[in-house]
């Protein structure tokens, strides 16, 4: 029997370094991720013997078993589960799946403090490695139910773990740890005493539902003590609420979610008659590092009659509420249900509306009851929740009635859209907004001037959902949702007699300059006219009102989408100086070779004023620089 060294994949080396320095305080934790690992090791074998009665692996008594030596130091949580092969072990302790590792790692290179250091770890979650806050060598025997040979690893958290097979292992995984010296300062973490396990199995990992053991060790003389079971087994969300604490939920809620973060709500949810379940559902405090991922994995956990049956069951939530975590248990479903049957399942489908609609009441009561909470929320999960207003038309006002959105407005306060509609001025009839890439690029945007200089509020829409939704939604009880960079807009009030006077005139004056540089810019401008929108910039471009937007386009294009190119719409103001003079150039001067440079520069910098690139960035540069060099 050989042994081979292998070295840890470089991710998984730094985050066992920081587990060995133990940047987090509470280290009890690791013994909560090894019972959960077992509990998971245990659901695993339970279904994969229900779908395959063939397996040779004994279901007949499966629990979890703790053991501590205190003469050699050692702490060992074995399970009867599913094991792993030796290939498995590799691979699944060798390594970190987990997405975000590299930007957990990078920012916490950059966490200057400990506290930082402890915040950043326990939104990752640790699992296994976090032995090693405790133990200086961990010893992991397992054999995969089925197989015949099993396997050892072995590590010191250092670079390299080992690796053999081994021939007499039993079914399931065992995890020895080599605890660190004891701390005689602190007794409460004496991980050898039975005491302090007792307190901690309690504590953590009392609702797993798979028995925990501990064999008391004998006194002399006696015959071998029974084992004790350690936890009570009871399914929280069979229990009834006053019989549960927060503190058990969010144990709960830790195991399910592999996050070690309190959630920020916990949801409850009964359902009795014909189609029976209990759902028990939790909104995490903090957005996942891939939640925008292609192959984040959402869902909730789905049991029925208290047996697990799957992880990431999507059929129960839609996709925009794919950050809440928990449990579903069903009594009336076969446990033999596959993903393809849930989707289409009536009672299923019933399930998840039920379930949408609390998530999105709870959310409701967080705006009106706690507004901290409401931040939080929206804060992490805003974006993600906006996707629902343009697939779940069913749920769409319950989700615009939660949304809140930056906006102009002095105070800073993102605002929801009925109190933007309670704020609007007299005689605004609409819902005004404008989309882009960042809050700056957009707030200072040409397009929001004459809004600025009459004081009306603009929400300011950064995600890139919000090209979207804004168009799909349309409108809030009854007010049009308008984009300011689109259309025609027009602030003074209508049937003004002196300012329809003032634009008849201006329209004359430069009716010749505006068809001349229409021409001009034909390939990207499609109309070129006066603006009633600028009050401070020379020239704008912007949309017609059914027009896609450029940042929109560029997200077809993304997707790889083939999509025409828009002409946009270019608006001078007739104020400036600048446009003035243009006018009067166009009229006295025979050469036009200056003046067509100077149409393609003010185009360019409308387009660079909403954010946007040049066409041509090396030929705008160059106009640039040889007009400043004349100002010499
Ligand atoms: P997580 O539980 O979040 O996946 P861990 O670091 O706790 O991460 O565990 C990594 C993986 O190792 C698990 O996903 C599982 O596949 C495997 N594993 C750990 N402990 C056991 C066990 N007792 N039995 C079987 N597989 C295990
Ligand atoms: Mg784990």
């Amino acid at each position: 029997m050989t042994t081979e060294t292998f070295e840890f994949q470089v991710e998984a080396r730094q985050l066992l370094q920081l587990m060995i320095h133990s940047v987090y305080s509470n280290k009890d934790v690791f013994l909560r991720e090894l019972v959960s690992n077992a509990s998971d090791a245990l659901d695993k074998l339970r279904l994969e013997k229900l779908r395959d009665d063939s397996l040779d692996a004994d279901v007949s008594d499966l629990h979890i078993e703790i053991d501590v030596d205190k003469e050699a130091r050692t702490l060992t949580v074995r399970d009867n589960g599913i094991g792993m092969s030796y290939d498995e072990v590799g691979q699944l302790i060798g390594t970190i799946a987990k997405s975000g590792t590299a930007t957990l790692l990078k920012e916490l290179k950059e966490a200057q403090d400990a506290a930082g250091a402890e915040g950043l770890i326990g939104q990752f979650g640790v699992g296994f490695y976090s032995a090693f806050m405790v133990a200086d060598e961990v010893t992991l025997v397992t054999r995969r139910a089925g197989e015949s040979q099993g396997t050892r690893w072995s590590s010191r958290g250092e670079a390299t773990y080992t690796l053999e097979t081994v021939d007499d292992a039993p079914q399931g995984t065992s995890v020895t740890l080599h605890l660190k010296p004891a701390d005689p300062e602190n007794q409460l973490h004496d991980y050898t005493s039975p005491w302090t396990i007792r307190e901690i199995v309690k504590r953590y990992s009392d609702f797993i539902t798979w028995p925990i053991r501990m064999v008391p060790e004998a006194a002399e003389g006696d015959s071998a003590p029974e084992p004790e079971t350690l936890n009570s087994m009871k399914a929280l969300w069979a229990r009834s609420r006053e019989e549960v604490s927060d503190d058990e939920y969010h144990e709960l809620y830790k195991h399910i979610s592999h996050d070690w973060r309190e959630p920020l709500e916990t949801i409850r949810l009964q359902a009795e008659g014909t189609f029976e379940y209990q759902a028990l559902l939790f909104v995490p405090s903090h957005a996942p590092h891939d939640l925008f991922t292609r192959d984040f994995r959402r869902g909730v956990q789905l049991y029925v009659k208290r047996v697990f049956i799957m992880d990431d069951c999507e059929a129960l939530l839609p996709p925009y509420l794919r950050f809440v975590k928990g449990v579903v248990d069903a009594q009336d479903l076969s446990l033999n249900v596959s993903r393809e049957i849930l989707q289409q399942d009536r009672h299923i489908r019933m399930m998840q509306r039920r379930l949408t609609k609390k998530v999105l009441s709870t959310v409701k009561e967080f705006m009106t009851k706690d507004a901290d909470r409401y931040t939080t929320f929206w804060r992490e999960f805003g974006t993600v929740l906006k996707e629902g207003l343009v697939t779940d038309s069913e749920n769409r006002d319950a989700i615009l009635a939660v949304a809140s959105f930056a906006t102009t407005r002095s105070d800073d306060e993102p605002t929801t859209l009925a109190r933007y509609v309670e704020r609007m001025k007299d005689g605004q009839e609409d819902i005004y907004y404008l989309t882009g890439e960042s809050r700056q690029s957009i707030e200072n945007s040409p397009h929001m001037e004459a809004f600025r200089a009459k004081g009306i509020e603009v929400l300011l829409l950064t995600d890139a959902v919000d090209e979207v939704w804004v168009d799909a939604v349309g409108e809030y009880e009854g007010r049009k949702l308008r984009s300011v960079a689109k259309g025609e807009i027009d602030l003074d009030a209508k049937g003004e007699e002196k300012a329809d006077e003032e634009r008849e005139k201006q329209a004359e004056e430069f009716a010749g300059l505006l068809g001349w540089m229409r021409e001009r810019l034909d390939e990207d401008i499609k109309e070129v006219r006066l603006s009633t929108r600028l009050t401070v910039s020379p020239a704008c471009v912007v949309s017609d009102a059914h027009d896609l937007t450029p940042a929109l386009e560029n997200m077809y294009r993304a997707m790889g989408q083939e999509v025409p190119r828009t002409k946009r719409i270019l608006e001078l103001n007739p104020g400036h100086p600048l446009v003035k003079g243009l006018n009067q150039a166009y009229q006295e001067r025979e050469d036009r070779t200056e003046l067509e440079e100077s149409a393609e520069l003010l185009h360019t910098l409308a387009v660079l004023a909403e954010g946007g690139q040049p066409k041509d960035p090396a030929k705008f540069v160059k106009l640039v620089a040889d007009r400043l060099e004349r100002t010499l």
